[in-house]
């Protein structure tokens, strides 16, 4: 699958907010955004251009997309599906991506990040019901039980992965066993559980209807 190849702390500091990209990093004061919060590049530390109208809702697009690790033509057909769901197409377009496999691993913390989930995914170690899933977009349902397997219980990155998990705030649509590594999907999500990073919707609908 094709995927952002540049440094993925270039992507936050182009939105000018943390979109938590890089696990325990982005925790840490090595964040790009802490040491040098300007738009990369040969001009970045002029003053951000002040934005209205179109430019903002690029952006927010943007953020989005960015966030959960999806390329234009993807994220564009989850926004045509939102469309056409009962309810608002921009919390429609949330819930749906926060239902996607790899952002449910990565809430239930058995991944630091999107794309480390991503790769739990791809590389066969997650269980849906019992079941071998390794497609990050299989979007999750009531009563999915989440499982890691067994032997990446003692992995590196998922250990430290579920050390700062225990620090976050956690999902309430998941019941989460940290010990056994096992999150069960007890609700869909709703748009007022996902508050970071802080996104508006509402701009990308208008972007889209243009
Ligand atoms: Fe990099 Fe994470 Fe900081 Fe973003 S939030 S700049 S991904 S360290």
């Amino acid at each position: 699958m094709a995927r952002h190849r540049e440094a993925v702390c270039r992507l936050c500091r182009r939105e000018g907010v943390k979109l938590f990209l890089k696990g325990l990093r982005c925790f840490t004061e090595k964040c790009a955004i802490e040491k040098r919060n300007f738009v990369p590049g040969q001009h970045g530390q002029a003053r951000r251009a002040k934005m209205v109208g179109y430019g903002v809702q690029l952006r927010e697009k943007q953020k989005m997309k960015r966030t959960y690790g999806l390329l234009e033509r993807q994220f564009r057909s989850y926004f045509e599906k939102a469309v056409r769901m009962k309810g608002p197409t921009g919390s429609n377009l949330v819930i749906m991506l926060e239902r996607r496999l790899d952002n449910a691993v990565h809430r239930a913390g058995f991944a630091g990040s999107r794309a480390q989930a991503r790769q739990l995914v791809l590389h066969g170690h997650i269980r849906v019901k019992g079941n071998k899933v390794n497609i990050p977009s299989y979007l999750v349902e009531v009563g999915d039980e989440i499982t890691l397997k067994d032997k990446m219980h003692q992995n590196a990155m998922v250990l430290e992965a579920r050390n700062l998990a225990q620090s976050q705030g956690l999902a309430p649509w998941l019941d989460i066993d940290r010990e056994n590594f096992k999150a069960r999907v007890v609700a869909l999500p709703r748009r007022e559980d996902v508050q970071t990073p802080p996104m508006n919707e509402q701009l990308i609908v208008e972007l889209y209807s243009k």
